[in-house]
C-alpha cells in the first residue's frame, strides 16, 4: 500500500507538470495532477510546431499522454483548481475544486447529435479568433478526449434538444461543483505562463491596426486546426501577404511593461519566420530586433535564417505602428541603430513578439508561505520546504529547460516524501 506521504501533488498540466507527474509516478509514487483547463498540454498544445526540431506538439505530448494513460498511479483532474493548501513538507492537506463538465466521464455523445447543436461561443483554444460550439472537444488532439458542455452558452432550444435526444446517463445538467480533499507529501507548482496583454502597448497598434497580431495568435493562424485551417492571409481583407514584419521585445525589456527578457521570443519569431517561408515562399520578412538571443545549440537555427535572402534583420526597436487608412497596411516606424537611419515601412502583417507573464502574477497558489518575485514568478527558494516550482512558473524557459527542471523537481519531491 502506498502511504499518503508518498503522494505528490502537481499543479498545472502543461509540459512541465506532465513531465514531473510521469517521472514521479514511474518510480512508484502516487501523483495527483490538477489542471484548470479541460485538457492537458498547456501552451505547447497550442503551438503549430516547436523549435528547434520543428516537430508538431503531438510529437512530445502524445508520448507523455500514453505514459499517463498507462499509469494507474497518476490521477488527472481537469477543469480543476487547488483552493487551499495547509500543513508542511511531508504532510500537506490539499483542497481541490472540480468544475462540472456536464458530460459524464468516458461517455461519448453521438456526432450526429453534436452536429445539430447550434449555440456558439468564442473558441478559447484559438484565442477567440473563431467560434466553437457550446458542446465541443477542446481541440483535435485533446487529452482527455472528452466533450465539454458550456451550459451557460447553450440556447434553450439546444438544451431541450440535448435533454430529449442524448442517450441516458451521458449528459447531466445538474452536475455540481465538486470539492475533494487529499493529503500529499510534496507539491510541484507548474502553473506556467500567459502572454503579456498587447493592448497595453499603446505605440504598437495592437487592437487598432487589424494587420497587427501577436506571436501566440500566429501559432494558431498557421495551424491546420486553427481558425483559418492554416491559411495565412491579411487579417483586414483576406488578401495575399507579400511582406511580414516581426517586432521583437514588444513590451519586453521595457520598464513600462515587462522589464525582463522572456528568453524564448527571439527563437519563437525565428521559428515563425520559417512558418512564413513554408506557407508563403515569395513573401519577404523583416525582423526588427534589439539583439537576437539565440544561444548555444539555437545559434545554427539563427544563422540559417541570416543567409536567407527573403529575410532582412534590422537592429532597432519599433517606435510606432499605425494603420494606413487606405491600404490598411501596418506601418512600422523604427530607427536602424546600425545605420542611424529612420525607417517607415508598410507591411501586410506585423507580428508582435510579446513576452511571457507567470500565471501566478494574477492567481496565487493558495498557500500563505509561498514567496514570489516582483513579477509574480515563484521564487526558486520560495520559503516553503516541500514545494518546488518548475518551467514558466519559475521563469520564462523553453520546452527543453521546462522538461529538465520538471524532472529535477520530481526527484526533489520524491526525496522530500522519503525524508519526512
Ligand atoms: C510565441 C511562443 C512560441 C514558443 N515556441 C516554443 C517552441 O517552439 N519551442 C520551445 O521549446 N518553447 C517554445 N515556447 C515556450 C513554451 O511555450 C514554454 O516553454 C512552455 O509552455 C512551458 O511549459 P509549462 O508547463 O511550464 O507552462 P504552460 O505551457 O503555460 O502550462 C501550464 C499549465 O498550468 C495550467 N494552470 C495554470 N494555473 C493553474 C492553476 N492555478 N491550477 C491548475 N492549473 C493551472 C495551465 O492551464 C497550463 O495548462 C514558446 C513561447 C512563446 C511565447
Amino acid at each position: 500500500m502506498m502511504s499518503e506521504k508518498r503522494k505528490i501533488l502537481v499543479i498545472g498540466g502543461g509540459i512541465s507538470g506532465i513531465t514531473a507527474a510521469v517521472e514521479a509516478a514511474e518510480v512508484g509514487y502516487e501523483v495527483i495532477l490538477v489542471e484548470k483547463e479541460p485538457y492537458l498540454g498547456g501552451r505547447v498544445a497550442r503551438m503549430h510546431k516547436y523549435f528547434p526540431k520543428m516537430c508538431p506538439p503531438t510529437c512530445g505530448l502524445e508520448i507523455n499522454f500514453r505514459r499517463i494513460r498507462n499509469n494507474p498511479r497518476i490521477q488527472v483532474h481537469t477543469m480543476a483548481e487547488v483552493t487551499r493548501i495547509s500543513g508542511e513538507a511531508g504532510n500537506f492537506d490539499v483542497q481541490i475544486r472540480l468544475r462540472p463538465r456536464y458530460v459524464n466521464n468516458g461517455a461519448r455523445i453521438p456526432d450526429s447529435l453534436v452536429d445539430q447543436v447550434k449555440s456558439e461561443m468564442p473558441d478559447e483554444f484559438n484565442l477567440g479568433m473563431n467560434k466553437t460550439k457550446a458542446l465541443y472537444y477542446p481541440h483535435p488532439m485533446a487529452f482527455p478526449m472528452l466533450h465539454v458542455l458550456e451550459k451557460d452558452a447553450l440556447s434553450a432550444e439546444d438544451r431541450a434538444l440535448l435533454e430529449k435526444e442524448t442517450p441516458k446517463g451521458i449528459i447531466d445538467f445538474n452536475m455540481a461543483v465538486q470539492e475533494i480533499s487529499e493529503k500529499v507529501g510534496a507539491i510541484v507548482v507548474a502553473t506556467g505562463w500567459r502572454p503579456y496583454d498587447a493592448q497595453k502597448i499603446d505605440n504598437l497598434g495592437f487592437g487598432r491596426c487589424e494587420n497587427v497580431i501577436t506571436n501566440v495568435m500566429m501559432e494558431r493562424l498557421v495551424a491546420d486546426s486553427g481558425p483559418t485551417q492554416g491559411k495565412l492571409k491579411r487579417m483586414s481583407d483576406n488578401e495575399e501577404i507579400k511582406k511580414v514584419a516581426f517586432v521583437q521585445c514588444a513590451g519586453s525589456r521595457d520598464e513600462n511593461h515587462l522589464p525582463y527578457c522572456s528568453g524564448v521570443c527571439c527563437m519563437g519569431s525565428l521559428k515563425q519566420a520559417r512558418y512564413v517561408r513554408e506557407k508563403l515562399p515569395d513573401a519577404h520578412i523583416t525582423i526588427f530586433y534589439i539583439d537576437i538571443r539565440a544561444i548555444s545549440r539555437h545559434e545554427k537555427f539563427y544563422y540559417d535564417l541570416l543567409n536567407d535572402d527573403h529575410i532582412t534583420f534590422v537592429k532597432g526597436k519599433a517606435a510606432m505602428i499605425t494603420e494606413d487608412a487606405v491600404s490598411r497596411d501596418a506601418v512600422v516606424e523604427v530607427e536602424n541603430t546600425l545605420s542611424g537611419k529612420k525607417m517607415r515601412e508598410p507591411f501586410d502583417l506585423v507580428v508582435l513578439a510579446t513576452g511571457m507573464v507567470p500565471n501566478t502574477a494574477k492567481t496565487k497558489i493558495p498557500m500563505d508561505s509561498l514567496r514570489y518575485d516582483e513579477y509574480g514568478f515563484v521564487k526558486p527558494w520560495n520559503g516553503q520546504k516541500g514545494v518546488y516550482a518548475v518551467g514558466c512558473a519559475l521563469r520564462p524557459v523553453d520546452v527543453a529547460r521546462s522538461v529538465r527542471q520538471a524532472t529535477g523537481a520530481a526527484i526533489k519531491a520524491i526525496q522530500c516524501c522519503k525524508e519526512v
